[in-house]
Order: structure tokens, then sequence, then C-alpha cells
């Protein structure tokens, strides 16, 4: 599936927001939001319009894509099958995006973003349930077990993030850090997402 293989941080000067795109480095003073917080380009320095109407729930979208690493077409797919399902839209969509595994993975600390969260599945790092999965769109069921392949348990990259995981926090998951792996214990509530995400802004933008 194709990804999006610009700069990061030019996709947060674009959001006027942090999304911590790059790990770590987003809490250090090399953040690129930080030395020149105002949108790339030409024009990046003339003060930003207000966005309303469509124009926020626009921005809202592109935020979350972006935050999720994912394109407009697999986007659009995420957002027709979560309005099928029962319940609210918003919900289901943001639920969708939280269980991929590259996300889950990123969201167990074994990768400090979710870029590198995704670079770990696509390089066969990640097992599911002890079987390599490359797959970073792959969807995590409840129960799934989701760990570091053995070969790969003294990645340095994958030890320095373990160090800062903060999966202990979140009721859904359980992770072991010795034996790193970790599983999703049941689909997360809205409320126990931490994100600043106003998924329904997307709903509105996709249902006009
Ligand atoms: Fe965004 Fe992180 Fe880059 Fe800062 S360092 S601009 S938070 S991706």
């Amino acid at each position: 599936m194709a990804r999006y293989t610009g700069p990061s941080c030019k996709q947060c000067r674009r959001e006027g927001e942090k999304l911590f795109l790059k790990g770590a480095r987003c809490l250090t003073e090399k953040c690129a939001f930080e030395r020149r917080g105002y949108a790339p380009g030409q024009h990046g320095q003339t003060p930003r319009r207000r966005a309303v109407g469509y124009a926020t729930q626009l921005r809202e979208k592109q935020k979350v894509k972006r935050i999720y690493g994912v394109l407009e077409e697999q986007f659009r797919n995420y957002f027709e099958k979560a309005n099928q399902k029962r319940g609210v839209t918003g919900e289901a969509l943001l639920v969708s995006l939280e269980t991929r595994l590259d996300n889950m993975v990123y969201r167990l600390g074994f990768a400090s973003s979710r870029k590198a969260g995704r670079q770990l599945v696509r390089h066969r790092h990640i097992l599911v349930n002890g079987k390599i999965v490359d797959i970073p769109a792959y969807t995590v069921k409840p129960g799934e077990i989701i760990s570091v392949k053995p070969k790969s348990r003294d990645n340095e990259h994958i030890l320095q993030a373990l160090k800062s995981s903060s999966a202990e926090e979140l009721s859904w998951l359980r992770l072991d850090k010795v034996k790193m792996e970790g599983e999703l214990l049941e689909i997360p509530q809205r409320a126990s997402i931490p994100t600043t995400v106003q998924e329904q802004m997307v709903v509105e933008l996709y249902s006009k």
C-alpha cells in the first residue's frame, strides 16, 4: 500500500500543530514546528486565516490521515467500512485506525512513532500470535499477541523505544516488557483513546 514519503515535519507545519510523527525528536528543540511554526511554502509566513466550516473539517481529516500515516483512498475505505457498522461512525473509524498493526506496535512502545512501527512491521520484526505479519494495515483483534521476533529483541531502536513506553496507561493493552510482547485486551472505547482528533468532523465532511 502506498504511503507518504515526503518530510514529516512539513505536515505538522501545514496543520499548524505538532502531530508527533517523529518519536523522541518531537520532544526536543530540534522539532521543526518549534523552530518554524508557520506553514511551509512561499506564503507560509502570512497570517493564517481562521478556518471555518468545510475548511475546518477538511483540515481535521488531513490531520487524522497524517497522524496515522494513511493516504486518501485507504482512509476513505476505512470511513466506508466504519459507516456500515452499528454505533457511532467516528468512533468506529478511530478504532479501525487504532487497531492497525503499525499503530499497535507504536502504542505498545516497540517503536517511537507510527512511522517507525510501520517500518518494523514491513521489515518483518513483528509477530502476531507467533507468526510474522508484514502488513502495517493488518487489523489486530482482541486476544491476539503482538511480539518482537526473538532475533530482533536486541534491536537498539526497539529497546530504546520500550524504555519510554506508556502502554501501561492504556486499559485496553497489556504489555510484558521482559518478554517483549503485548496484547489487545479489548476494542478501545473512544474515551480511552489518547488523541485530540475530532473524528466527528471527518464524518461531517464525508457525509456532505
Ligand atoms: Fe512534527 Fe515531530 Fe517534526 Fe516536530 S519533530 S514538526 S512534532 S514531526
